[in-house]
């Protein structure tokens, strides 16, 4: 399965993407995971992603795509992967299926997670995340089982840097310009499917599930 998850930051991307992977055992790609990891390691690309992740802005298309053609390179992702955060320009997404193109691949679906402006304030204050494992955790809709630390693997919670007011404000702002209309991208090409995600984690999860399924009785665009 060839899936990339859309959506405005605090949609679910990250929870629903994990929980794919799982289900359809394939690697769970978060460009902005990796350049977290890249910004604690402190390497050369966390240096340029933490200049632009801290003021809410996006990491340079070029810098973005050759990072996505390498971590689909490798051989975890040759039968399938759930890209999440990515694309989020209309250039990313072209350079994603030149990528595909490229080896006769094509994506299954890009999946929309739709979501209130309201909602997601809730939900992006009140989000907190492993810092070693990446884990996804939230205050009241999902909390760890021990106050502070990461049920998987026991680590520290901590609020991102960039999920404090001004900066969620400009991330939407980015999101409203420059994702949007990727959407439109997708839907244009007959890939998109738009999903509620207003429900609880479990719900969301079934719906994405039920309308891959009922989508690829219907179709496949793929060929
Ligand atoms: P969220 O969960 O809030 O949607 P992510 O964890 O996906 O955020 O990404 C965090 C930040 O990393 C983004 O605000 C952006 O600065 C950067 N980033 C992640 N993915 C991309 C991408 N595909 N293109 C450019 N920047 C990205
Ligand atoms: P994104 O990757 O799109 O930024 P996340 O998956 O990190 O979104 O989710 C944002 C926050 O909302 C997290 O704290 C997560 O635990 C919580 N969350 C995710 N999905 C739901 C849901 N369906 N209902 C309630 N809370 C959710
Ligand atoms: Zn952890």
């Amino acid at each position: 399965m060839r899936l990339v998850i859309l959506g405005a930051p605090g949609a679910g991307k990250g929870t629903q993407a994990s929980r794919l992977a799982t289900y359809f055992n394939c690697p769970h790609v978060s460009t902005g995971e990796i350049f977290r990891r890249a910004i604690k390691d402190q390497t050369r690309l966390g240096k340029e992603a933490d200049f632009h992740i801290s003021k809410g802005q996006l990491v340079p298309d070029d810098i973005t795509i050759e990072l996505v053609e390498q971590r689909i390179e490798e051989p975890d992702s040759q039968f399938g992967f759930i890209l999440d955060g990515y694309p989020r320009t209309p250039n990313q997404a072209i350079g994603l299926d030149d990528i595909l193109r490229q080896k006769s691949l094509c994506l299954d679906a890009a999946i929309h997670l739709d979501l209130s402006e309201k909602e997601i304030y809730r939900r992006l204050g009140n989000r907190r995340v492993c810092t070693i494992c990446g884990a996804i955790y939230h205050l009241d809709s999902l909390p760890p089982k021990h106050p502070g630390l990461c049920d998987r693997c026991g680590s520290p919670l901590v609020q991102r840097e960039d999920d404090h007011l001004d900066t969620i404000k400009a991330r939407l702002v980015v999101y409203r310009q420059m994702t949007k209309p990727v959407l439109s991208y997708y839907k244009n090409r007959g890939t998109l499917l738009v999903i509620d995600g207003e429900g609880d984690i479990d719900k969301v999860f079934k719906t994405i599930i039920n309308s891959l399924e009922t989508r690829s009785l219907k179709t496949n665009d793929c060929h």
